[in-house]
């Protein structure tokens, strides 16, 4: 999540430190280490940017020190987002930092590797290629939000067209979704104007129910979203259910699967799962690069099966530097590193090493959660590569224990684990539960060292009277700010009733 910032008054400004009764160095002069330098004994500039420079080596040390507050990639277990790359990667995205990717005129190479990348990805999906006739095509962006963002334009615009064509009304556009949506869908709902038809979890049910989702669709839907692995328990939703539904019931309705997470897994692991374009109503995909792709974050992709579900008007054709160019992102310039780092993952790990790799993290996820289960947690997500590699749990309530599941998330914190806990979808009791993603540098003998963890913290709050618990509960939430930095963080919008956080509670997962 991206936090707006708020800007502190004058009078919250920390007072300045007393000055010595002994005199003090002067001058700028760089023969003492930084921490000899006056900038060690002065606050870093936080809200006026300063009149002078400081040297490079200071600048570098004091934001690196600074840093260290921040937590450990990986130990961080609550995201999908890549932390490991090999060093010849890193290599070449540091040495592409200068290009600009929309510039294709002075970098057609990074231009044509993102199409080689999009013709892989594409191929992978299963995109019809054996006619002449088919035209798939899509885009690099910066996620899968923004993935998500022009597959809704492009949904909406299709169904508009067709409506003004019909000359009906195509004022009251809607999608169907799952209420566990990722909140891109909610903003992209919201920012587009389109009407959000949920059909919504229950106690025991995460995932859409396809009948459900086409009772749902009317003339006034633009399309159904599909997950490849929500993100709360990683479980795949059934694409080829609502497509054969659709179909049978001859809708004319398109789904656009949401593969964020999925889409690079279940190529490799579960290969026999129908879920993308080999059904004949999905017509975009979307994957996040920076998931299982294995790249660093900054990178999506989405792919239309077929101009037909992409109108011309949303593509601009863009005359840069003297080439034109098709263009259909929302952001203008970008780096091109990410595109490149993509492409190195691609052709370096081959179908065989990604197979390998999205093998090894479904064993370890599977080793995880029997282990989980052995003490006492109630397993929520699938095992064998039946959905994501990740485990998704919660505390026996039968154990009645004097703690939760966040309780448990703050106990694992203190050892520098983040594991956090989650209250679910709407519907679904506010069911809490705990979610712990196996990426590709969580190893075995990581995954030992966190069952020894949880095992600890089990034991600890079992040892602590409940009301010592609520006290330590309260503490932790009001001072969870060693840095100070929650005085930064905007309190202006804090009750947003819109959302599905604001109206239900429900949290969104960090992905
Ligand atoms: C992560 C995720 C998103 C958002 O993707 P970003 O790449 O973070 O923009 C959307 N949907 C699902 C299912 C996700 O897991």
């Amino acid at each position: 999540m991206v936090h707006l910032g708020r800007v502190m008054t004058d009078k919250e400004l920390a007072p300045s430190m007393e000055k010595l009764n002994i005199e003090a160095p002067t001058g700028d002069d760089f023969h003492t280490s930084v921490y000899g330098s006056r900038f060690a004994a002065e606050d870093l500039p936080k809200h006026e940017m300063p009149e002078k420079e400081m040297p490079r080596e200071v600048a570098y040390r004091m934001i690196k020190d600074d840093l260290t507050l921040d937590g450990t990639p990986t130990l961080n277990l609550a995201s999908f987002v890549t932390t490991y790359m090999e060093e010849e990667a890193e290599k070449l995205m540091v040495e592409a930092f200068s290009k600009n990717f929309i510039d294709y005129e002075e970098y057609p190479v990074s231009a044509d590797i993102q199409n080689r990348c999009v013709s892989m990805i594409a191929r992978l999906f299963h995109v019809p290629t054996d006619d002449e006739n088919t035209n798939a095509m899509g885009t690099s962006t910066i996620g899968s939000s923004e993935a998500i963002m022009l597959a809704t334009l492009a949904m909406k615009k299709r169904w508009q067209n067709a409506r003004k064509a019909a000359g009906k009304p195509f004022d009251k556009p809607n999608i169907v979704m799952n209420s566990a949506v990722q909140v891109c869908w909610e903003k992209a709902a919201r920012y587009f104007d389109v009407e959000e038809k949920y059909v919504y979890c229950t106690k025991d049910r995460y995932v859409i129910d396809p009948e459900e989702a086409v009772n749902l669709v009317d003339e006034n839907t633009i399309g159904i979203c599909s997950i490849l692995g929500t993100t709360y328990t990683g479980e795949y939703e059934d694409t080829k259910a609502i497509n054969d539904l659709l179909v049978k019931k001859n809708i004319d309705c398109p789904i656009h699967v949401d593969a964020a997470s999925g889409g690079f897994v279940a190529p490799f692991v579960n290969p026999e799962l129908v879920w993308d374009f080999r059904l004949e109503k999905v017509v975009s995909i979307n994957v996040s690069g920076h998931k299982y792709g294995l790249v660093y974050p900054g990178v999506g992709w989405v792919v239309w099966r077929d101009p037909e579900f992409l109108p011309k008007e949303l593509i601009f054709n863009i005359n840069y530097l003297g080439a034109d160019q098709a263009s259909f992102t929302l952001n203008f310039s970008r780096g091109a590193s990410q595109i490149i780092g993509q492409y190195y993952q691609m052709i370096r790990l081959g179908k065989h090493g990604y197979r390998a790799i999205m093998h090894n993290l479904t064993l370890i996820a599977d080793y995880l959660a029997a282990n989980l289960k052995a003490l006492g947690a109630i397993i929520m997500s699938k095992s064998g590569g039946e959905g994501l590699p990740l485990v998704a749990f919660r505390l026996n309530p039968e154990k009645n224990h004097q703690f939760d599941e966040f309780d448990v998330a703050h106990q694992l914190r203190e050892r520098g684990w983040v594991v956090p806990a989650y209250t679910m979808a709407p519907h679904s009791e506010k069911l809490k539960l705990m979610r712990v993603v196996v990426r590709e540098d969580f190893s075995r003998s990581r995954a030992d060292a966190l069952i020894a963890d949880f095992k600890l913290a089990l034991s600890t709050l079992e040892a602590m009277h409940p009301q010592r618990i609520k006290e330590h509960t309260q503490h932790m939430k009001k001072h969870a700010t060693r840095t100070g930095r929650h005085k930064n963080i905007n309190t202006h919008y804090n009750d947003e009733e819109h959302s599905l956080q604001g109206k239900h509670d429900k949290t969104h997962a960090v992905c």
